[in-house]
């Protein structure tokens, strides 16, 4: 017989789903997982399998209010948060916050703007095999970048935001592609940060692609505005001739003087300029699903080779943005980069929209 309330009921953690702390709280009481979830939650009004929380149930186990909880965990929200603001995977978050959540590992649903824990200075994305260990304090430009990436969040909204820092991320891991003299001085800061965070040698224990992630993330960050400004848009939509302000402006932020436009794709900015500028900003392919994404995933084995392939190659100094712009993070932008042409169309009743 459980307890109708739990005599060391813990507080949720920021941003964490359910599942995870109804399994701690079990956990720290010595209960059964399964018995505490049924007790917490109802099969769905529609007949399906799945089964949702009652917040009344889970507050009357706490003795929190339903309010105090909805405060931390998403899924108690009424109404609902917009989930495409959102990762769609749950994840760990920054394990020193976490060591005041006892009762095990704490998984959340995180948004996409959450890229470090600057309190910490611990990189927390994109959901990796490095169990969020990835220490930033010999780089505080990344945890600078992070405060930066608010600040775009502020001034554009979550959407523009999420389509303009991952469309820079995977200009910058495009740029680090390149050959060693067509990107700039920046590929130089990246070679920095990637002997910091991949020491030479320990490529085998220390490579991920969320640390090529975090290497490119301050440019990426300090491109990220000029693709979200309309104003810039408009500017990169100009013809060849009178894009000297856009080029210029590239030029400052990447700190690449030579940068120049280039008349065919291999340049990831002009094609940006050429055929993304006028696109409106996408939304995530996948967007958080309660049913399916209760608990963290675990790194497929597949992708576990393909990880250890990638660090048994890794030369920072040579074209080392590869995986980067292969990986499942930038897949929104990266799909579109490849997607056919779309033309620009403008119905008599004055809505605009973009057809095949
Ligand atoms: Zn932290």
């Amino acid at each position: 017989m459980l307890p109708s309330r739990l005599p060391d009921p813990v507080p949720p953690a920021r941003h964490e789903i359910a599942a995870s702390y109804i399994g701690r709280l079990a956990t720290l009481h010595g209960l059964n997982i399964s018995t505490l979830w049924t007790q917490t939650t109802i099969r769905e009004p529609s007949g399906g399998m799945r089964r949702i929380i009652v917040p009344e149930r889970l507050a009357a186990l706490t003795g929190r209010t339903v309010y105090e909880l909805a405060g931390a965990l998403p899924e108690l929200r009424t109404p609902q948060p917009d989930w495409a603001m959102f990762r769609h995977q749950p994840q760990p978050g920054c394990r020193y916050c976490d060591t005041k959540h006892p009762g095990g590992e704490v998984t959340r649903i995180i948004p996409h703007h959450r890229y470090v824990c600057t309190r910490h200075q611990i990189w927390i994305c994109p959901s990796d095999a490095d169990g969020h260990t990835t220490r930033l304090d010999a780089l505080p430009e990344i945890v600078q970048a992070q405060r930066r990436h608010l600040r775009i969040l502020r001034r554009h909204g979550w959407a523009i935001t999420y389509d303009a820092v991952l469309t820079a991320m995977l200009i910058c891991g495009q740029l680090w592609s390149l050959p060693e003299n067509e990107n700039g001085e920046a590929r130089n800061e990246w070679v920095r940060r990637a002997n910091v965070l991949i020491p030479p040698g320990t490529a085998e224990a220390t490579f991920s692609v969320a640390r090529l992630c975090a290497v490119a993330y301050p440019e990426a960050v300090a491109l990220a505005p000029l693709l979200a400004s309309p104003y810039w848009r408009q500017q990169a939509q100009r013809t060849t001739w009178n894009r000297h302000l856009f080029n210029a402006e590239i030029a400052r932020r990447l700190r690449h003087p030579n940068y120049s436009y280039k008349d065919h794709d291999n340049d990831p900015i002009s094609h940006w300029a050429n055929m993304i500028a006028k696109r409106p900003p996408l939304d995530p392919i996948r967007v958080h699903d309660q049913e399916h994404h209760l608990r963290k995933p675990a790194l497929r084995t597949a992708t576990q080779l393909a990880q250890q392939r990638q660090a048994h190659a890794f030369d920072p100094s040579h074209r080392a943005g590869a995986p980067l712009v292969a990986h499942r993070h930038l897949a929104t932008v990266f799909r579109r980069a490849w997607d056919p042409i779309r033309r620009h169309v403008v119905s008599p009743d004055g809505n605009s929209y973009y057809q095949l």
